[in-house]
C-alpha cells in the first residue's frame, strides 16, 4: 500500500508523531527507512488479514519494529506489551474534546436553581472536560 504525502502527514499528526504502540517519537522524514532514527511505517490497527481497511481511522504511525513484531496480533495486546492501553492521540484532538465536553457540562448545569448554579457550572465544566479529554475514538 502506497500513501501520498498528505495522507502520511495526517496519519503522522493523529498521534503527534508518536508510535501508537510504544509511543516512541518518530521522524516524519524517515518514513519507511528501516534502520534510520525514528523510522516508521503505517500500521493497520486492525490487520487487513482480519478485515481491517485502509481507511484513515484504521491507520496509525508505528515504528518499523513495532509494526513488524505486532504481525497478526491485535493492537491492544501489542500496546499492552509496552504497558499502554490507549492510542496516544494528538493533544489537539483531546483538547478539542475537552472544550466540547466542558461546554456541554456547563450548559447542563444552567438548569440548576440559581443559588447552586455557579458551583454546579464549575463542577459540570470540569467533569465534562475530563470526560471529553478521556474520549478517544479507536
Ligand atoms: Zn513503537
Amino acid at each position: 500500500m502506497k500513501f501520498d504525502n498528505e495522507t502520511l502527514d495526517r496519519i503522522f499528526c493523529r498521534t503527534d508523531g508518536q508510535c501508537h504502540i510504544c509511543r516512541k517519537q518518530l521522524s516524519f522524514s524517515n518514513y519507511g527507512k528501516a534502520g534510520s532514527r525514528g523510522a516508521w511505517e503505517v500500521e493497520h490497527s486492525r490487520p487487513r488479514s482480519r478485515g481491517g481497511t485502509d481507511h484513515l481511522n484504521n491507520l496509525y504511525a508505528a515504528c518499523i519494529s513495532c509494526n513488524r513484531s505486532k504481525g497478526n496480533s491485535s493492537t491492544a495486546s501489542a500496546r499492552a506489551a509496552n504497558g499502554y492501553r490507549r492510542t496516544p492521540l494528538s493533544m489537539d484532538k483531546k483538547n478539542r474534546n475537552a472544550w466540547a465536553g466542558g461546554a456541554v457540562g456547563v450548559l447542563a448545569f444552567l438548569f440548576v436553581p440559581p443559588p447552586l448554579r455557579l458551583a454546579a457550572a464549575v463542577v459540570g465544566g470540569v467533569v465534562g472536560a475530563v470526560v471529553g479529554k478521556s474520549y478517544e475514538p479507536d
